[in-house]
């Protein structure tokens, strides 16, 4: 086995990783948001026009989605207390179930919008949606095809909403993907194409078969500003929750952002908004399993999408589907080098525990890959603490990423999954 190229004494890490135990790396390059953000290839101008398009197609998405009605067509999540800190509760957000409601949706609208101006419905990617006849933007997106590699959840984004405003969607599923997710998006009349392969496998299909098919669109996870952008918005709205709460960030305290990560693009984006909103006042940690830990490869290798997990003699098995992927994102890691504090790795048994946990203790239900954050919590929290201002109260804020289309019984197996784990891991302890 080749042995990657390491820098900044990463390599007592990557021994770790590559033994498969919990690991907690600190970020070296991380600077302060004033240096880095001006210096990126995106910046506070398409964040704000993301936030601007999000408004824009609300009406429309109220009117004729309707899991998006109660909400006015406005893709948010609240902000519970949980033990000492926050949850942000992205495992409820409506019709998608997951985190890719906010990036996914964004790239199914910039698509649209796209598909508006081509087709001559509208002068302008700005023009209000529902000033265009909606059965006419039906009618014209019916005659497009939104195609994407996915573990499942991307899929669940793309495919509902994708549907819901009349274009034909497939979705390349990689061998993770479980079944009910692929039930459910046949059902509403998505393609799946099932692939015995990982998530880089049916993406690369899926890439390969839309490459110049007039009228097919491929949404590229591993590539896309699009998506990236959707998620940065997220980090605006949870400072604003913040003010709301009166939450008081700042150095005195600080808060602690645990996110799980698969590509990068939830995490990276989230990333991106909340230095924007919060510059330095956030420490944001990615959270990756530790069979699947292609971010912090990519990171501490500084070989971002150049260098897999299977190269650190991993197998990418565990149960986060939705955070199971080899590589990382060509663009996400190489955006947010600058940004993100720290990448930690949790084991299954981990991740099923933290969800009987935020089950059992807050009546949340999340699905694995959204347990990474708490589980994070719990591991790595004192190590992420050492990074704040001596003298500062940090604020954990725990991103669950999905969890509300799992079907009950699925839930069940889950749950006593968990609280077995739960138990063991309580044994564990000396
Ligand atoms: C996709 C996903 C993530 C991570 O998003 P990436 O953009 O792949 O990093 C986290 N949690 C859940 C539940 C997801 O589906």
């Amino acid at each position: 086995m080749r042995t990657p190229d390491t820098q900044d004494g990463a390599s007592a890490v990557l021994d770790d990783v590559r033994h498969g135990r919990e690991v907690f790396w600190r970020n070296p390059r991380r600077r302060p948001a004033a240096e880095v953000l001006p210096q990126l290839a995106v910046g506070r101008a398409d964040l704000d026009a993301a936030a601007a398009r999000f408004a824009r197609w609300a009406p429309l998405l109220a009117a004729h989605v309707a899991e998006l009605a109660p909400t006015g067509g406005a893709i948010t999540s609240p902000l519970l207390r949980h033990a000492d800190g926050w949850i942000k509760a992205d495992h409820a957000l409506p019709l998608a179930g997951s985190v890719k409601a906010r990036g996914g949706f964004h790239a199914v609208l910039c698509e649209a919008e796209r598909v508006a101006v081509a087709e001559g419905l509208c002068a302008s990617p700005e023009t209000p949606p529902e000033a265009i006849h909606a059965g006419r933007l039906a009618r014209t997106l019916a005659a497009h095809t939104l195609s994407v590699g996915s573990t499942g959840n991307l899929g669940m984004s793309i495919g509902l909403l994708g549907r819901a405003l009349g274009f034909r969607v497939q979705v390349h599923m990689s061998a993770d993907a479980k079944p009910w997710k692929k039930a459910m998006l046949r059902a509403r009349g998505v393609v799946v194409v099932e692939h015995g392969t990982d998530y880089a496998d049916a993406c690369a299909v899926a890439r390969a078969e839309a490459a110049g098919v007039e009228r097919t669109h491929f949404i590229d996870d591993e590539n896309s500003i699009d998506l990236f952008l959707g998620y940065a918005v997220a980090g605006r709205e949870l400072a604003t929750q913040c003010r709301e709460a009166g939450i008081r960030v700042g150095a005195r305290g600080p808060l602690i952002v645990y996110l799980p990560c698969g590509v990068g693009g939830a995490p990276g984006g989230i990333t991106f908004g909340l230095r924007h909103a919060l510059g330095d006042a956030v420490v944001c940690c990615f959270v990756e399993p530790t069979e699947a830990p292609c971010m912090l490869a990519g990171l501490a290798t500084g070989r971002h999408d150049g260098v897999s997990v299977y190269e650190l003699g991993l197998t990418l098995r565990t149960e986060a589907d939705g955070l199971a992927v080899p590589r990382a994102s060509r663009v996400v890691g190489r955006l947010v080098e600058g940004l993100v504090d720290a990448c930690c790795t949790v084991r299954d048994e981990a991740l099923y525990a933290a969800l009987a946990e935020l089950h059992d203790d807050a009546e949340l239900r999340v699905e694995p890959s959204a347990a990474a954050g708490w589980a994070a919590c719990l591991r790595h929290g004192a190590a992420l603490a050492e990074l704040c201002d001596a003298g500062a109260t940090p604020q954990p804020v725990v991103w669950t990423t999905g969890g509300r289309n799992v079907p009950d019984d699925e839930f069940a197996t889950m749950l006593s999954q968990g609280r077995r784990a739960r138990i063991e891991s309580a044994r564990a302890m000396p």
